[in-house]
């Protein structure tokens, strides 16, 4: 029943929908405006520059009402026409479901990636999608397509080397990155690392309610748009973009969620520190939580430690352990959420979300609650997760973090 949860709050551990903020949630409890009225374009300009610098950049960054899944197909449908080829990178089951949609598009699409199991462990080989371009002599290729941060696995992928190879061959192919699950969390720069598109959501490191999906665009994005013959009409940015530039929507906005993004867009910005703090603060919550995982003796999904997630850890359970069967258990006996495991590793691995409005102490209860179900669950631990998280986090203060 929904009353399920009797006391204390619901440890929402899930790498998104995030925790949301009191802040947040009481900025949201304000009475609905009038979308047409003066006050509504004070708060559209607010959101629509607060926004502008989580994305990191100067272009009109587009704010839909739908959720991450809308603003990719936003993102291709703008940007392509009907038979274009796409090359997209397999980092995992999000990169395969945007796959599926470029497919359900009517795109000529074509995945790269590493050969069996290994190709959820990493992120993206730039050198794979260099030389897949410099083969495209007659730039066929009309966009590549990759994912900042894969939320099934725990691997970030390197932008800028994809942006590089890309450069190295001269090739015209638009960029097109997926950072749903990365933005207000794991460092991210729209313009210089030159994306032409970025995509994001509301529920993951801007700490709102689902409900609000983004493109960040380029100029080379916008050019493209114009040409571009894929239907579009409600995704379309050229309405968007000229109606923004007085603090409008063309159609009824989420007022209530943009009245949250502008507390979240002050909560991110305006800290000390600002963004970069909000990165290292992640980078240290995701180390804490991965020495619980190597003191439990368990595999981290990501096997390379060059692009661990700031933002989730994605843990294997041993062999003949059912991953869903350890998450039901801390779930009914410790009202912890976890990440389920998705795609290809379904009950091989759960997911903990160390993004958004965390500290020390939620982890702690993420890892405790972790620990006690796997012992439940029957699965025999090298050591305690807890304790050696608890000696992280105590030993590691989050300010020396920010002075590295
Ligand atoms: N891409 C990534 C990396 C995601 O994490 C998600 C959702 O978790 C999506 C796409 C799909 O977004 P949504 O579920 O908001 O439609």
């Amino acid at each position: 029943t929904l009353d399920f949860h009797p006391t204390g709050r619901h440890f929402l551990s899930i790498p998104g929908p995030s925790p949301v903020p009191d802040r947040i949630l009481r900025a949201m409890s304000l009475p609905t405006i009038d979308h047409r009225g003066p006050e509504f374009a004070v708060l559209g300009k607010r959101v629509l520059s607060g926004i502008q610098q989580v994305f990191r950049t100067r272009q009109p960054v587009v704010i839909y009402p739908g959720s991450g899944t809308g603003a990719w197909e936003a993102a291709l449908c703008n940007v392509l026409s009907p038979g274009d080829a796409v090359l997209m990178y397999e980092t995992g089951q999000f990169a395969a479901l945007w796959h599926k949609m470029a497919v359900r598009l009517g795109l000529k699409t074509e995945v790269l990636g590493l050969p069996g199991a290994e190709n959820w462990r990493r992120g993206v080989q730039a050198d794979l999608i260099e030389k897949r371009l410099r083969a495209d002599t007659q730039h066929e290729i009309k966009a590549v397509c990759v994912v900042h941060n894969e939320t099934s696995t725990g691997v970030t992928s390197d932008i800028q080397a994809v942006r590089r190879a890309i450069d190295a061959c001269k090739h015209p192919a638009l960029l097109l990155v997926d950072t749903i699950s990365g933005l207000g969390s794991a460092e991210y720069q729209h313009d210089a690392w030159g994306v032409d598109v970025s995509i994001s959501g509301s529920q993951k490191g801007l700490m709102l309610p689902p409900g609000l999906g983004f493109n960040a665009l380029s100029a080379r994005a916008i050019e493209a748009s114009k040409t571009a013959r894929m239907p579009k009409a409600y995704w379309a940015w050229d309405e968007m973009v000229e109606m923004n530039k007085t603090g409008y929507f063309p159609t009824t906005p989420n007022t209530n969620l943009l009245y949250g993004l502008a507390e979240a867009c002050d909560m991110l910005l305006q800290q000390d520190g600002g963004l970069d703090a909000v990165w290292a603060r992640h980078q240290r919550w995701a180390e804490g939580v991965r020495t619980a995982v190597r003191a439990w003796g368990l595999e981290i999904q990501c096997a390379d430690p060059a692009v661990y997630s700031p933002v989730l850890t994605g843990v294997v359970t041993p062999e003949g352990v059912d991953a869903d069967k350890v998450r039901q258990v801390i779930w009914e006996r410790f009202d912890l959420s976890l990440g389920t495991g998705l795609g290809k590793v379904k009950g091989r691995m759960f997911r903990i979300g160390h993004l958004g409005d965390c500290n020390d102490l939620t982890l702690m209860a993420a890892l405790s609650g972790s620990e006690m179900g796997l012992k439940l669950a029957g699965v025999k631990l090298a050591s305690s997760g807890v304790q050696a998280a608890m000696e992280y986090f105590a030993g590691h203060p989050a300010t020396a973090v920010l002075k590295k």
